[in-house]
């Protein structure tokens, strides 16, 4: 019923610009028709979205959209993981730039208070380039310890996990659009798609990957005009070699609970085709849900002294390792 209203509006106010304006000048009518029709679509969208039948609608999937938003709560949580890697703190201290000449050194100041950028000379950041591990280690503190490597291995983990995460994630969030989009007129469907998304109470999915670090190298001239960078972006690729650089430069300690793995991606999926793609706690697995978010987690936590090894790693869902998380942190 609101089309034939919304076609009638649009033809009347269509049919009195152009009588009014049309002969005069039709560019005016042409911005007058194409402005009456925006109008009256907005119009249209409001009604319907404020309608009783989209209401029901929405509240038909409700129980999926709030498990939608909360696997994306959980996947922005695991993209900050990487925040408390460097905890050095190195204290305060001011440049100032006191050279005659009144020397323009824009670039001097502008990433000083930035802990993940160096600033160096020509040659520094040209062999970081050549060598961006090692140089990463030398000039950002990042020491060769077991302790740095198993903290770059939860980074990875998670980071793999909040990938593999926003791609199961708009996926779910596709099939349930498909399921209600008999409901949903094809106008708004196709030319308002977001704003459905948004109405029918789904939270934007951010899918960039702006979280990976990205450590910069930056060398700027005495005079300021020449300059050169390097970035060292750790993503899953570059944390993945990243973890077998700093195995090969640690020694690892002697363990009696088994052998010492690495937490690469590979070990990743071999764990979870192990565990046949099921969570080991409530059963539940991608043949039942095809979009479930597997995580690989350690039994025995290595705060607790666990280690990667595959006797200590199981597959769980994103639900139950979020849960047994918090379990931890309560009991510890
Ligand atoms: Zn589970």
């Amino acid at each position: 019923m609101s089309v034939v209203f919304l076609l009638l509006f649009v033809g009347t106010m269509a049919t009195v610009a152009g009588t009014l304006f049309g002969l005069a000048n039709p560019i005016i009518t042409t911005f007058l028709i194409g402005l009456v029709l925006f109008i009256a679509y907005q119009i249209y969208i409001q009604i319907f979205f404020s309608s009783e039948k989209f209401k029901n609608i929405k509240e038909s999937i409700k129980e999926y959209t709030t498990n939608c938003n909360e696997l994306n709560d959980h996947i922005e949580w695991l993209k900050c993981t990487h925040a408390d890697i460097r905890s050095f703190d190195y204290g305060e201290g001011h440049l100032y730039d006191n050279s005659n000449f009144n020397f323009q050194r824009k670039e001097w100041s502008k990433n000083i208070k930035n802990h993940l950028v160096h600033n160096c000379s020509a040659s520094v950041c040209k062999n970081a380039s050549d060598q961006p591990f090692k140089y990463l280690c030398k000039y950002f503190d990042i020491k060769a310890s077991e302790e740095t490597l198993s903290s770059f291995e939860i980074v990875l983990n998670n980071f793999a996990a909040a990938e593999q995460g926003k791609v199961l994630l708009q996926n779910e969030r596709d099939s349930i659009l498909l399921d209600v989009s008999k409901s949903i007129p094809t106008l708004i469907f196709f030319f308002s798609k977001n704003k459905l998304i948004q109405k029918l109470g789904f939270e934007p999915i951010d899918l960039s990957d702006l979280y990976f670090p990205v450590f910069t190298f930056q060398y700027v001239s005495a005079g300021g005009n020449s300059s050169s960078k390097c970035d060292i972006k750790l993503n899953i690729t570059n944390l993945d070699s990243f973890i077998k650089y700093l195995s090969e430069i640690v020694k690892f300690r002697k363990s009696v609970v088994g052998q010492r793995a690495l937490m690469t991606s590979s070990l990743r999926e071999k764990i979870k085709s192990r565990d046949n793609y099921t969570c080991q706690y409530c059963n539940l697995s991608t043949r039942d849900e095809q979009n479930l978010l597997l995580e690989i987690d350690h039994i025995i936590p290595l705060s607790k002294g666990g280690i990667t090894s595959e006797d200590n790693l199981q597959t769980l869902c994103w639900k139950c390792n979020r849960t047994k998380g918090a379990r931890i942190v309560l009991a510890s």
